[in-house]
């Protein structure tokens, strides 16, 4: 029997690249390499357990990457802004990465990816987390190494950390504090990626440089408030701030999100029913809640 194609999958211990590993592993049509810059890790070893060669490689360091890339058929990757907040660190990681995958002759990649919000405003607007993934897209195409990316919208999981919402003054009722005005927003569950990398995967001829924006549905923020109220019996409305509020919020990272949401009001950039046909098991909000309800009501 011939070996399996191996995949090298980035952020295996991670959101994103922990649904790609987990939907590959359940597939079993690929061999799956799983990165993490700590195989001690219980995510990591729980990678083990369920069938994937474990790598540690840093994405800083690119004689870890190259052992991590070496004899891959295809990647997924995926860089991490938040655990730096850097525009130019995400752009190194990105390219270099890139280079490797092209040197090494990776038949494939996946990256996780979305838009250079700069260049498309014309330098209006910076979204510092989007216009670095943006150019490492345009290094992939300009150095010509296969590339899919996946731009995935708001993930739903959100709604239980940083954008969950927020006891209102008088202690009774919560905000949803999200500023899209009345313009519906896409989102997704991060748990719904895996199957549809595995669909790109399966069909590199259909999708090698196009850009797939991943979403489930699109919503006002009055709808999440409403399902939010209807699936855990609390009383949740939109909060209805505007842009120009919230980026003043004293958060790390409050006018970086700003300039996201102002983004998000602009363009309508993520296609739903090729996300349904990537995936057609992509959670609605409401079903996603339904099965999160008790995490949720214990975040507020
Ligand atoms: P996550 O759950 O926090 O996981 C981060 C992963 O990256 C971990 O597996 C971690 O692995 C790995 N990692 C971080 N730094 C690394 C390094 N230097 N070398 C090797 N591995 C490293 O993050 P995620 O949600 O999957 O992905 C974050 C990205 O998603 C961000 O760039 C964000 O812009 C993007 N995104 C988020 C949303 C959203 O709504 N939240 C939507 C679209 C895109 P180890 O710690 O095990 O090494």
């Amino acid at each position: 029997m011939a070996a399996k194609k191996i995949i090298t999958v980035f952020g295996a211990t991670g959101a994103q690249g922990g649904s790609v590993a987990g939907a590959l592993l359940k597939d079993c049509s690929f061999a799956v390499r799983a990165v993490t810059r700590d195989i001690s890790k219980p995510a990591a070893v729980k990678l083990k357990e369920a069938g994937a060669e474990l790598v540690s490689a840093d994405l800083d360091n690119e004689k870890s990457l190259e052992a991590a890339l070496g004899g891959a058929y295809a990647a997924f990757v995926v860089t991490n802004f938040w655990d730096h907040f850097s525009k130019e660190k995400e752009v190194k990681q990105g390219k270099m990465l890139a280079d490797l995958c092209k040197r090494l002759g990776l038949q494939h990649v996946v990256y996780s990816g979305l838009e250079n919000v700069n260049k498309l405003t014309g330098g209006k607007l910076d979204v510092s987390h989007f216009d670095s993934k943006g150019e490492v897209e345009e290094y992939f195409r300009d150095i010509s190494c296969p590339m899919t990316s996946v731009r995935l919208a708001f993930y739903f999981e959100n709604f239980l950390t940083d954008c969950k919402p927020q006891k209102s003054k008088d202690g009774k009722s919560y905000d949803l504090v999200i500023p899209m005005c009345d313009v519906p927003m896409d989102g997704i569950s991060v748990s719904d990626l895996g199957p549809a990398v595995l669909s790109i995967l399966k069909s590199p001829k259909d999708y090698i440089g196009k850009d797939v924006g991943l979403s489930a549905e699109k919503r006002t923020v009055a709808q999440y408030a409403e399902i939010m109220s209807k699936v855990s019996g609390k009383t949740i409305k939109d909060a209805k701030i505007p842009p120009e509020v919230y980026e003043k919020l004293p958060f790390p990272g409050a006018q970086e999100m700003a300039n996201m949401f102002k983004f998000y009001l602009m363009i309508p950039n993520r296609d739903v029913a090729l996300t349904h046909k990537l995936n057609p098991n992509t959670k609605s909000f409401q079903q996603w809640l339904e099965e999160m309800k008790a995490a949720f009501i214990k975040a507020l």
